[in-house]
């Protein structure tokens, strides 16, 4: 006796559900943080979050002066490896008040991990956090946003909000900054203040972003009518602290 044939579409229906479920899901504008909960935009539309990668950097200092100097707030998703290079600059982009966060230890992409090493790049960052600033991380970039299921229930095991982009400046791209700056604008101009909000994704080990034309960002952003707000503001954190203990 064969399967009816409305059971073997059931079946496959369950078989597509399970393979779409398998793929992790960016949360829609307006979700708030929550610990492993994939994010790219902000709570409210007219926000935009600045972020910079894969410091810190010999750069990394002026984009700090520049956004103290421009009163906007970042968010410095980190690299533990590049933290033992400049401990004091990690230390001084927190103590100006900047969101410092976890991009792992090594750059590595995370789905060729082990859990073990993935582990393993979560703990020795958090660590570090620890030793120099007295906090620990709680907000995670995963290296070039590569995550899947495992990724993300460790995320969410960690108690980390787990923040991706969706504004690429295309810097790591090797432009200059004309063409970042056109990009930006292009990228803005799809939407509205009303209609959208942003968490984009720069490096502070580009030049182009950080010293030529960080300030004209900032002010091309805010000639759009767009908020610069901190990330966890962005994201609607609602814990009083964006590090743990
Ligand atoms: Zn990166």
């Amino acid at each position: 006796m064969g399967f009816p044939k409305s059971s073997i579409v059931t079946m496959y229906l369950f078989l597509v559900m399970v393979m779409v479920r398998g793929e992790p899901e960016i949360a829609p504008p307006g979700t708030h943080a929550s610990p492993g909960v994939q994010l790219q935009a902000c709570v409210e539309n007219g926000m935009y979050a600045l972020t910079f990668d894969d410091g810190p950097t010999e750069l990394t200092m002026t984009v700090v002066e520049k956004l103290n100097r421009l009163g906007v707030v970042g968010t410095f998703f980190v690299l533990g490896e590049r933290i033992e290079q400049y401990p004091e600059v990690f230390k001084t982009t927190y103590g100006a008040g900047h969101l410092v966060a976890s991009h792992s230890y090594s750059h590595p992409k995370f789905t060729d991990l082990t859990v073990p090493q993935m582990r393993e790049e979560l703990d020795k960052t958090s660590d570090l956090f620890k030793q120099l600033i007295g906090v620990r991380p709680r907000y995670f970039r995963a290296p070039s946003g590569f995550v899947n299921d495992e990724v993300i229930n460790l995320i969410k095991e960690y108690q980390y909000n787990l923040i991706f982009w969706n504004l690429d400046t295309l810097d790591w791209q090797g432009y200059d900054g004309t063409t970042i700056l056109k990009s930006i604008e292009t990228q803005l101009d799809s939407a509205t203040p009303t209609t959208k909000s942003f968490i984009d994704v720069k490096h502070d080990r580009v030049p182009a972003t950080t010293v030529y034309v960080l300030e004209d960002i900032v002010t091309l952003i805010q000639s759009k009518g767009y908020k610069i707000v901190s990330l966890p503001d962005c994201v609607g954190d609602a814990l009083p602290s964006p590090y743990s203990p």
